[in-house]
């Protein structure tokens, strides 16, 4: 009999390792493939920078509780977000999608008007996609096309020892937007008379429903400071999982500072409403879109003052492994999470 080997034996990470080992590169226009969060095509003066992503209901989004409108606009979020990891600007998206009939016009009309709004105000242009049926559900399928320049592109495997480790904005707030939806959802479904309980959380299940990408860092600040970071990555998955991933990349160690991890005031009482640690929903919640990076200790100074940057660790010998410097003194290895299930059909 033929080996059957289930796909979560090998987790997320490890499935795309094995699918895609092997190939090579033919083409001198192939700058960089499989491994960051976009390839780079070299044709010329500026290098092209690409990444794609697909959505699926019932996965990675709840039409239950987010609007087709706002599902629209993250769906565009979370592919530019990869083009400013890399510390490129976002010029085109390609947009597929593939439904069932209980999907009408006025539907899918409402989901374009929030592709339309990211556009805007990400400044890409719509240029092309697919339109195809499904027996179930709705699947989305954003490609992002952005352009950089050769000396500016950050790349998950710049990283050295002695860089700093830098993170924008807040984390677990995504995650813990997404527990407040669920558990609205579970009370709904047993008690259909009874209204959603959101109370003040307006920001938290924003950073869940509607997350932003980084462009002012990528487009204002670092260029004003004339700041290149060694290496960067977008937070999709958890702090955790995308310092592991730029270690692995580096080829180096690191050390987290709890203390350096930024999270909200409301975030962290939210965290305690629900029982969780909140630095476990920083390190390990995931869908903040934020961005971490590295940069080396010489440009300190350009992001000491710069706003929504908190330094956050540092990067060590391999040797040192990564852990975690916790706010009550203790080194701990860290833990990563923060890949997906392949569930039963
Ligand atoms: P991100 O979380 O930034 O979207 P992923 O973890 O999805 O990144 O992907 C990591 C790398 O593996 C990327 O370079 C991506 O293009 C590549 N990759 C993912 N899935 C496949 C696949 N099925 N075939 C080839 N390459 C893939
Ligand atoms: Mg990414």
């Amino acid at each position: 009999m033929s080996k059957r080997t289930d796909v979560n034996e090998l987790g997320e990470f490890g499935l795309i390792e094995h699918l895609t080992q092997g190939i090579e590169l033919k083409h001198n226009s192939s700058y960089k493939g499989i491994g960051d969060d976009a390839a780079v095509l070299d044709y010329g003066d500026k290098l092209m920078v690409v990444s794609t992503d697909i959505l699926v209901e019932g996965i990675h989004f709840d039409l239950m509780y987010s609007p087709l409108k706002h599902l629209g606009y993250k769906s565009v979020v979370v592919n530019v977000s990869d083009i400013y990891s890399m510390n490129a600007i976002p010029k085109q998206i390609t947009v597929s999608l593939a439904f069932s009939n209980r999907f009408s016009v006025e539907a899918l009309d409402e989901f374009y008007e929030g592709v339309k709004a990211a556009c805007k105000f990400y400044n890409v242009d719509l240029v092309g996609g697919d339109t195809t049926s499904s027996r179930k559900g709705l699947f989305i399928s954003v490609t992002a096309i952005g352009e950089g320049e050769k000396e500016k592109l950050a790349y998950r495997n710049g990283a050295k020892e002695g860089d700093i480790l830098c993170v924008t904005g807040d984390l677990g707030g995504a995650y813990l937007g997404l527990q407040i939806l669920e558990r609205e959802k579970q009370i709904y479904l047993s008690n259909p008379g009874v209204q959603p309980d959101l109370g003040k959380n307006d920001y938290i299940i924003g950073r869940q429903l509607k997350p932003e990408a980084r462009r002012d860092m990528i487009e204002e600040f670092f260029p004003d400071a004339k700041l290149v970071p060694t290496s960067m990555i977008d937070i999709s998955d958890g702090l955790a999982s995308e310092l592991f991933h730029i270690c692995k990349a580096s080829d180096v160690g690191a050390i987290l500072n709890e203390g350096g991890v930024p999270i909200r005031p409301d975030v962290e009482e939210q965290a305690i409403n629900f029982k969780l640690d909140p630095i476990t929903c920083a390190l390990s919640g995931g869908e903040d879109y934020e961005l971490l990076f590295t940069i080396s200790p010489d440009d300190l100074e350009k992001v000491r003052y710069m706003p929504d940057i908190y330094i956050c660790g540092e990067i060590v010998n391999k040797k040192e492994g990564i852990k975690l410097h916790t706010k009550g003194g203790n080194i701990h290895p860290l833990k990563a999470q923060g890949w997906v299930h392949f569930g039963n059909e």
